[in-house]
């Protein structure tokens, strides 16, 4: 049986960067990459870079479409799904050429096929044609992120009740879309899909969309969806989604009519993905469906770690990443430093865009300040709304604790949030920065100035 000091499961953000890094400081590695997806996990082959990819194509026909706002003649056909998904695929061979460039001249050990504990060191390796083996850890990290939730009513069909992967090798751009669900992912198919011509309605059963985030900033993005004409039901639940004749026929609850649409994306959550594990053989324990892990990562196995969306925490691909980073560290020089989430920003790449960092609420000593979107020159120009900007602050010291923007560039420009956060900045030191004219930044800069003068 092969041996090694470290066996991973799974090649996403978490489970690569932890593996590269090991290899990296003289571990022997192992790496189980699942053959579903190639290196780079959900985030690169069904998650983060295909939607961001189609979104750029939602961007550029949008501004197609929109020319004579800028006094120019353009022209923009239908948009064919098909062609869409072909340029995607390109970037993404170009990333998955980029990850194994990487992973080549490294001396880890690539398996691929499923991994299940068959003992609490003993890792078997089922292939798609059947044929297994089993290797040895002397410590395991397990990295096999999370899978769509489904509706309990209405399962995936693949057809017309689709999840995120459904939907992004979906080739048929629907007339009506109806999008259970208004995190991020329900979000960025709502802008993606509208630009696209599809008529969308994004219900979500919470009063505002990103239920997770600021109220106001949820808000802020309804109002901009309804602007755009995206139908957006807050507070709303769905009850039944029937498949008739083709089309699906949509039951609000508390309602007496119904809506017909063409397809159904849900976009409910992602659970962490711990099927076929076989946890049980080595004793690994779950907790609300995830691995339970001490803030060091480690589960209740001492010699078993776990890492990125399955352990349950903030699912984004760069969570994933530096806990994979830090988890590396922890493991080769036996320390114990964990990730903290409220130095992690937290990103939606919809229409407007949305970025937070650190808290999303007033808590205990603590002030918030909410700027009315106030046009600037960057934006009259771009002739997009301006950015919302809500910041949060110790009412003490003015030390900058949390933030969230809803703009263009938002997931771009809340860095420097992140960096104040991150470095106990206060509103002082952040608003005697310069910032170059004529940006959208300038609309942090004034925030944060009205802020200190209110206070
Ligand atoms: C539609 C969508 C859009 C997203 N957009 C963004 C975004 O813009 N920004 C962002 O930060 N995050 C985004 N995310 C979230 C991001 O993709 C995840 O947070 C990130 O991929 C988690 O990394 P991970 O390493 O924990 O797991 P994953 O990336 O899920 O990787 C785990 C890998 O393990 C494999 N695996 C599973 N079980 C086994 C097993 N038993 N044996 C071997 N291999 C196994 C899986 O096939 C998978 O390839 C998006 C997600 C979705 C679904």
């Amino acid at each position: 049986m092969k041996s090694f000091d470290v066996v991973v499961l799974g090649g996403g953000p978490g489970g690569l960067t932890a593996g590269m890094m090991l290899t990296a400081m003289e571990k022997s590695v192992a790496l189980v990459q699942a053959e579903h997806d190639d290196f780079g996990g959900v985030c690169l082959n069904r998650g983060c870079m295909p939607t961001k990819a189609l979104l750029k194509a939602a961007t550029a026909y949008r501004y197609a479409r929109q020319g004579e706002k800028y006094g120019l003649d353009l022209s923009a056909g239908p948009v064919d799904l098909k062609r869409l998904r072909a340029v995607a695929d390109a970037d993404l061979d170009k990333l998955k050429g980029m990850i194994q460039g990487s992973i080549d001249p490294s001396p880890v050990t690539i398996f691929r096929g499923l991994g299940s504990f068959q003992s609490e060191h003993e890792i078997l390796i089922t292939k798609n044609d059947g044929s297994s083996e089993i290797i040895r850890g002397e410590q395991i990290i397990i990295a096999t992120g999370s899978e769509s939730v489904e509706l309990p009513f209405a399962p995936f069909d693949g057809e017309y009740i689709l999840s995120s992967d459904h939907m992004l090798k979906n080739t048929e751009l629907p007339e009506r879309l109806l999008i259970v669900g208004g995190g991020a992912i329900g979000c960025e198919f709502a802008t993606m899909y509208h630009s696209f011509g599809s008529q969308v309605t994004l219900v979500e059963a919470f009063e505002t969309l990103l239920p997770r985030e600021d109220a106001e900033a949820g808000k802020a993005l309804a109002d901009a969806f309804e602007n755009q004409g995206i139908s957006v039901k807050t507070g709303t639940m769905i009850e039944a989604l029937q498949v008739e004749n083709g089309q699906v026929v949509v039951k609000y609850k508390g309602s007496e009519t119904t809506e017909i649409v063409d397809k159904v994306l849900v976009g409910v959550g992602r659970k962490p993905m711990v099927a076929g594990l076989n946890l049980d053989a080595a004793g690994v324990e779950v907790e609300k469906g995830a691995i339970k892990v001490s803030p060091a990562m480690q589960t209740s196995v001492p010699h078993i770690f776990a890492v990125g969306d399955v352990t349950g925490g903030l699912m984004l691909a760069h969570a994933a990443e530096k806990a994979g980073a830090i988890l590396a560290m922890n493991m080769a020089k036996g320390a114990n430093a964990s990730l903290d989430e409220d130095g992690v920003p937290r990103v939606v790449f919809s229409y407007p865009e949305v970025a937070a960092i650190g808290v999303s609420e007033v808590k205990a000593g603590m002030k918030s300040f909410t700027m009315s979107p106030v046009p600037n020159g960057r934006s009259v120009v771009d002739k997009v709304a301006p950015a919302f900007v809500k910041l949060f602050a110790e009412e003490e010291s003015s030390v900058i604790t949390g933030a969230i923007i809803v703009g263009e560039v938002a997931t771009e420009m809340i860095h420097e949030l992140a960096l104040a956060v991150d470095n106990r900045l206060t509103l002082e030191q952040v608003g005697n920065t310069v910032h170059a004219h004529p940006t959208h930044s300038t609309n942090v800069v004034k925030a944060v100035h009205h802020f200190q003068y209110q206070a």
